[in-house]
């Protein structure tokens, strides 16, 4: 007999998998903060340290299909909305203690992510010493293109990575220069959790975060996977 539950549980989230029927279902979100230099010292840190992370819930994720435009609220108590463009790995293979050396063999596929935050609430709890959640893991969050398997894409390990407001640049770099690259990250990741299929890691933002407003549209582009376009309404 099937399971009995006191309110119907959420539906399972995921995203569309290009070239296939099948989805990809969301397990956790894991975010890597500071992952580029230049990010890094605009954010007034300097110098390499350990990678560290923190997550954004699964329903945060906004679904942008392959040449669709998709749309986020504006979010609750904040006057400071920033994009922050990144690469995400989907994981399809779990484990614990994977070495940077094993690391490729356990994605599943690429795709491009925006990691919204609310750097005024995210700024605040840094002062204080606070948990950043506030600023980072609030609804629709997470806006995600399709995922590209690695069979498809290749590994992305160079390439040019962009977003775009009003058809100008805000953020233009390119994955090469992640300080801690996505096998390093696994394994800096996996050391602390044992990865599941269905994880995706948002490997970091470069330079130029910015604010965005209601009405802006952002296009986030990483060569060889599909334009993420999303407005924020
Ligand atoms: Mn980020």
């Amino acid at each position: 007999m099937a399971s009995e539950y006191v309110f119907a549980p959420p539906a399972a989230v995921s995203i569309p998998v290009l070239g296939q029927q099948a989805r990809f279902p969301v397990h956790r979100i894991y975010c890597v903060g500071r992952n580029y230099e230049e990010h890094a010292k605009e954010m007034g840190f300097t110098g390499r340290e350990p990678p560290f992370f923190f997550m954004k819930p699964a329903d945060a994720v906004v679904v942008v299909d392959a040449d669709q435009s998709g749309s986020i609220p504006y979010p609750s108590l904040t006057k400071n909305l920033h994009h922050e463009i990144e690469l995400v790995a989907a994981i399809g293979t779990g484990g614990k203690n994977i070495s940077a050396a094993d690391a490729h063999k356990h994605i599943f596929g690429y795709a491009v992510g925006l990691d919204m935050t609310r750097r005024d609430l995210q700024g605040d709890m840094k002062k204080q010493g606070r948990p950043w959640d506030i600023g980072k893991s609030f609804d629709h969050s997470a806006p995600i293109g399709p995922i590209v398997p690695v069979v498809q894409a290749g590994h992305i390990e160079q390439a040019e990575i962009s977003v775009q407001v009003g058809g100008k640049d805000r953020q233009r770099s390119n994955v090469s220069k992640l300080i801690w690259n996505i096998g390093e990250t696994i394994e800096h990741l996996s050391a602390a959790w044992e990865l599941q299929p269905g994880d995706l890691i948002f490997t970091g933002t470069p330079e130029g975060v910015a604010a965005v407003v209601s009405g802006d549209t952002m296009v986030g582009q990483i060569a060889g996977l599909p334009t993420l376009t999303v407005r924020v309404s």
